[in-house]
């Protein structure tokens, strides 16, 4: 759909050696975007994926290992990258179980991956975008950043947290040629999906099956997961011209999960 539009630019992309993150990274790619992927491994794995985006899309690919659930890791991400054109804040953690049994320490982790990194990220590379004249900040928050779900107290405050730092983000850099917005993906099959499955089938006593049918898509209308590259290909549109004018706000991928 869009040609290489984005060659020249470096998209940083945390918690992309996985899932959401892999998808992004693949079709920012694809428009031409040299990257930086990343998680808190270090492994040869890790950097083999860096040669392998690099030789399907003619970029430049760097994989730079930093742990999200450390401010300092998530500041040193960004200067070590160097430039960062697009943000794209996606690392993420969940886990399921009712308030009185939430270990405090998930709590902290939540918060700390899903909703505190992206303020360290953003406030070392809004002076880099400012510095080149562009810059794109997508936040992948959630249907749960718009809607709640019981059992997941921590994953809902820091999606509804990162829907916040969105509109803040857009209002600091409103006058300038930079834009931040959240997508709300709603279910996707990824490893964050496959690992709540089963404590899923253990809180609702269900089957595989019931619970992707019953308790996951039952909340999606469409019937049907969403997908990584339809994710990566919002973040596409979202540094395209055409979304210059958005900011500031939220777009579902969740098969009408928030039209409920
Ligand atoms: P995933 O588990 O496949 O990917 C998570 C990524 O984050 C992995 O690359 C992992 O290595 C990385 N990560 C985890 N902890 C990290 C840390 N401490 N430091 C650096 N990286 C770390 O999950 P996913 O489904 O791809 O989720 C990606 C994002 O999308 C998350 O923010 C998640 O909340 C959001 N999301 C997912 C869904 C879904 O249905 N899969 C729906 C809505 C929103």
């Amino acid at each position: 759909m869009f040609e290489k539009f984005l060659k020249g630019k470096t998209a940083v992309v945390t918690g992309s050696n996985s899932g959401i993150g892999l998808g992004i990274a693949q079709e920012l790619a694809r428009v031409g975007a040299d990257l930086v992927i990343n998680s808190f491994t270090d492994s040869q794995d890790d950097h083999a994926l860096a040669r392998s985006l690099a030789a399907e899309h003619g970029v430049e690919v760097r994989y730079i290992q930093a742990d999200m659930s450390r401010p300092e890791d998530c500041r040193a991400l960004i200067e070590k990258a160097g430039r960062c054109d697009i943000l794209v804040n996606n690392a993420g953690i969940q886990h399921v179980a009712p308030i009185p049994d939430f270990p405090a320490g998930k709590w902290d982790a939540i918060i700390a991956i899903n909703l505190s990194s992206a303020f360290h990220t953003s406030a070392v590379a809004l002076p880099m975008m400012r510095k080149a004249g562009w810059g794109r900040v997508i936040n992948i928050a959630s249907a749960h950043g718009l809607t709640a779900s019981e059992y997941k107290s921590a994953y809902v405050a820091a999606k509804h947290g990162i829907v916040g730092l969105t509109k803040v983000t857009a209002l600091e850099t409103a006058r300038e040629p930079i834009t931040c917005n959240a997508i709300c993906p709603g279910y996707v099959l990824t490893p964050i999906v496959e690992k709540q499955i089963p404590d899923q089938m253990k809180t609702h006593d269900m089957s595989r099956e019931d619970v992707i049918a019953k308790v996951m898509l039952v909340r999606q209308p469409s019937g049907e997961f969403a997908t990584v590259e339809q994710v990566g290909g919002t973040a596409v549109f979202l540094s395209s011209p055409a979304a210059e004018q958005i900011t500031g706000t939220t777009i579902s991928v969740d098969g009408g999960w928030t039209a409920l």
